[in-house]
């Protein structure tokens, strides 16, 4: 008897190119959230910042192979998962060099997405989070992926820079990954006692309609107490709002998966 064909995993990217709007806390707490539904996640740490990497307790400094063997040296992606709370593809500080190492090589754009190829039916979810800019490590993170997940921190609302992220992710489309699309945008590090935030998200649901996600993201301290620990909030403080947060974020893309 055949065996039924085998899914392939869900590529979501996490991009935006403005620092500190929360792509690596999104990236490892709604992959954490996926875990926690009994899928199987790997999260790809494609920022030399190695923030990531960091929150699951591993020093971006010393590792011996990371992401930057796998972009540049076509490493077996294998090679670099480290297992941790959730399997993570290590970056190491050498990654800033990755994008002038890449630079001359055919087809730099989708080395990534090569590279997931050989894991693609380990996972259900892969998680790429990426740097804060539009170069080419979130260029081939975009390609890589079926989906992206913008977090937007409210306080500081650009609607320029979501605008230069679409032209982006359309250049994209016309010419490396015709499928990817948004997933969703999320309104991150929302102080709700602030008018300023409601209107935040207002005109970002005035511009980007139903692509705004339901989920908020609060701001509160535990985000920046987990990662010290090595660990997602969800396993520093599972019945925190905090956790609670990133689940129903997890529960509205999957049902976006099933429409
Ligand atoms: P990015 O990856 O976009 O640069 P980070 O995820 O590293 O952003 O978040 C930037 C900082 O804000 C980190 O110190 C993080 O711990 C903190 N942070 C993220 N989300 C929240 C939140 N909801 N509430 C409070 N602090 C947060
Ligand atoms: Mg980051």
């Amino acid at each position: 008897m055949e065996s039924p064909p085998q899914q392939t995993a869900k590529v979501i990217a996490f991009a935006n190119q403005k620092g500190g709007v929360a792509k690596t806390t999104t990236t490892l707490n709604l992959a954490a959230a996926f875990a926690e539904e009994g899928h199987r996640v790997l999260c790809v740490d494609m920022d030399p910042q190695g923030n990531l990497t960091m929150s699951q307790g591993i020093d971006p400094d010393t590792v011996q192979t990371s992401m930057y063997d796998v972009l540049v040296h076509d490493m077996p992606i294998r090679d670099v998962i480290r297992k941790r709370e959730i399997d993570v593809a290590c970056a190491s500080i050498d990654l800033a060099g990755a994008e002038i190492a890449m630079s001359m090589k055919i087809g730099r754009e989708r080395s990534l997405a090569k590279a997931l190829k050989a894991v693609q039916y380990d996972y259900d979810f892969i998680c790429i989070d990426t740097p804060p800019s539009l170069g080419l490590l979130t260029i081939n993170a975009l390609t890589a992926a079926n989906k992206v997940i913008v977090p937007v921190q409210c306080e500081y609302l650009s609607m320029r820079g979501l605008i230069q992220l679409q032209n982006t992710l359309h250049m994209i489309r016309e010419e490396l990954n015709p499928g990817v699309d948004i997933e969703g945008i999320l309104p991150t590090l929302v102080d709700t006692r602030t008018l300023h935030a409601q209107e935040a998200i207002s005109l970002l649901e005035e511009n980007f309609g139903d692509r705004v996600f339901a989920s908020r993201i609060r701001k509160t301290i535990r985000f920046a107490e987990a990662p010290v620990k090595g660990m997602s909030v969800l396993k520093y403080d599972p019945d925190g709002v905090a956790a609670q947060s990133y689940r129903d974020l997890a529960k509205e893309v999957l049902s976006h998966g099933k429409g």
